[in-house]
Parts: structure tokens; C-alpha cells; sequence
């Protein structure tokens, strides 16, 4: 079974990987958001895009979900010290990862021919690919006026209340070779456990007016709000700034238009009918990934719940 899964960072990563343990490298295709890449101390740095890699590579900190294992963080503190910018964690393996890839930029190759030579050399079989060669850049609307992503997200600690969110070149960027294909070329669609606002919509606000996901079979989304609350980030807090209460149905309700089928928590069993309602199949399970066994087995469930409709 073919599935190309959309991904952001931490979450998306979690989901990714599961489905690589149980599929083999030609049947798997990670898309991944750019749409909080941004430059910083001259570097140009893919947080969901490294996210993901690292973690199919077994290379990622399994503490924080991002960023490496067993990393240090000397450049950081020196960079400090002498009174540079350190709003932005990087740690010293990871900083190796923006300097070459920014190196190669300059040189003229594309982002994805960058991706997949690093996945090559970290040992990553499935293919991942970022949604776009081109830039996109995600916009927090706020009540203190527009930021950009990073700067919200990491600087601002997501303080600022939210009123809406823009994806800046979405309209005119190119999806990146191999994003058209696996899409058409797939019995299904996953839609990671992502933040729906800014991980997940910067790739269907990239992808859609070249290809259109709709009507293309299977596609399933991962909820990734569990209980109401969000196992890691501001999905949560944005949703409710948005005037809307958090939870496994508002999440199916964003993607009604898309989706064919939903995964949402047994803890959340309660809303079962709210989401059938949508039209929508349903399936019920652990869906808290945390273990590499967690992550295995939401992806099997993922799988046997696609294959029942194929
Ligand atoms: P980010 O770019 O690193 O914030 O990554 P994502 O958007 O991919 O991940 C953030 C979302 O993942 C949050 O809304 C979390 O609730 C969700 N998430 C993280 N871990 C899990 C998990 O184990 N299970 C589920 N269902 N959602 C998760």
C-alpha cells in the first residue's frame, strides 16, 4: 500500500516514523511543511523538514522531539557570550546541518536535492520531501499586529493572542519535484497529527492550487488533540484564540471538506458521533505515541483502518 503522509514537526515526525518501520522506502513519501523555515544568524533553517529527518533517522532527541541526540551546545553558549542572538536554540550537530544546507543553497542546489542527499548520508530509505523548492512563509496574524512564524512561535513563546494565520508565497510556489506523483501515485493520504493551523495548512495552501487533494480516495487525518488539550505546543491555545474549543471533533471539522476518514483517541470515544456526522469514517485507538512501540502501532492501526476502505 502506497501513502504519502503530510507532516510537520514533532508530532508529524512521531507518525512518520511509525509508518516507516511498517512500510518499505517505496511505499512511503513524507511531505513535509517549510512553512516556518526562516533565516537566522545568516543560515537557512528547516525546523519541521530537519524535525522529521532526524527522527526518521534515529538521530533526533528523544527528550524534546526535536533538535539531536546527545548534542552539545557550545556554539550557542559562545555565540551568547559574545552578545549574539540566542533566542534560537541550535545545537552544535545541528548547526553542521544549516551551514552545509545554506552552503548548498548559495551554491544553487534546491532544497530538495539538499534533503535528499542529507538523507542519504543520515541513512533515511523512505522519501521525504519539503513541500516546496520555493519559499513559503507562515504569518501570525495578532492582536499586536502580523508575525513572522518563528518569531512567534520561539521569540514570543506563542504569547501574543492569535486572530489568523497567512501562508506568503503559497499562492505562487511550485509543490517540489516528487511532491505531484506521490500524491497521485498513492492509495492514501495521511494526514500526520500536526498542528492543523500551522503545519499542516501552509502544505494544503502550497499543494491545492496545482493538485487537488480532493476526491483523491482515501485521505485520513491523525488527530493531534487528545482530551481536548494538545500532547506538545499551541494547536490548544490557538484554537481557542480562534474561537473555537479544542478538540479531536473541531479538529475533524477543519479538514471536513478533505477527509474520507479520522483517528481520534479512545479517550475521546465520547465524540464518535459528532465526527460520524461529518462524513466521515471514524477510528478509535490509543493514539499518544509515546514509545517507538506507540508509534508502531498507531501506524498499523492508520493502516488497517485505510485498508479497509481500499
Ligand atoms: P511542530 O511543528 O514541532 O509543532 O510539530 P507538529 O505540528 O507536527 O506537532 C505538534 C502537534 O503534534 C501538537 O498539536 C501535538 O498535540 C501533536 N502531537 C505530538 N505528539 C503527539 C502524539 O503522540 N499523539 C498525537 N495524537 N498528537 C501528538
Amino acid at each position: 500500500m502506497r501513502i504519502t503522509a503530510l507532516a510537520g514537526g514533532v508530532g508529524g515526525a512521531k507518525l512518520a516514523h511509525g509508518l516507516a518501520q511498517l512500510l518499505p522506502p517505496e511505499d512511503l513519501t513524507v511531505i513535509v511543511n517549510t512553512g516556518d523555515d526562516f533565516e537566522h544568524l545568516g543560515l537557512y533553517i528547516c525546523p519541521d523538514l530537519d524535525t522529521v529527518c532526524y527522527t526518521l533517522a534515529g538521530l533526533a532527541n528523544p527528550q524534546t522531539g526535536w533538535g539531536r541526540a546527545d548534542e552539545t551546545w557550545n556554539a550557542m553558549a559562545n555565540l551568547a557570550r559574545l552578545g549574539g542572538p540566542d533566542w534560537f536554540n541550535l545545537g552544535d550537530s545541528d548547526l553542521a546541518t544549516h551551514i552545509e544546507r545554506t552552503r548548498r543553497l548559495k551554491e544553487g542546489q534546491t532544497l530538495s536535492q539538499v534533503t535528499r542527499d542529507f538523507c542519504a548520508a543520515w541513512g533515511v530509505r523512505h522519501t521525504v520531501l519539503p513541500m516546496s523548492d520555493q519559499p513559503v512563509r507562515t504569518i501570525v496574524e495578532t492582536e499586536e499586529g502580523e508575525l513572522p512564524f518563528q518569531e512567534y512561535f520561539v521569540h514570543r513563546r506563542c504569547e501574543p493572542r492569535v486572530k489568523g494565520f497567512r501562508f506568503e508565497g503559497a499562492e505562487v510556489a511550485e509543490p517540489a519535484p516528487g511532491v505531484r506523483e506521490a500524491v497521485e501515485s498513492a492509495d492514501a493520504i495521511v494526514i500526520c497529527p500536526s498542528n492543523p493551523w500551522v503545519s499542516i495548512d501552509p502544505i494544503l495552501a502550497t499543494l491545492t492550487p496545482a493538485l487537488s487533494l480532493k476526491g483523491r480516495g482515501n485521505i485520513v487525518a491523525v488527530s493531534p488533540i487528545i482530551g481536548g488539550q494538545t500532547v506538545k505546543g499551541p494547536a490548544a491555545k490557538l484554537f481557542a484564540e480562534l474561537g473555537i474549543e479544542p478538540s479531536a471533533l473541531a479538529v475533524a471539522k477543519h479538514y471536513r471538506n478533505l477527509l474520507t476518514g479520522f483517528v481520534m483517541d479512545a479517550v475521546d470515544a465520547e465524540l464518535l458521533d459528532g465526527v460520524r456526522g461529518l462524513n466521515m469514517r471514524v477510528c478509535v485507538t490509543n493514539t499518544l505515541m509515546r514509545s517507538l512501540d506507540d508509534r508502531m502501532q498507531l501506524a498499523g492501526e492508520v493502516l488497517r483502518f485505510i485498508g479497509e476502505t481500499i
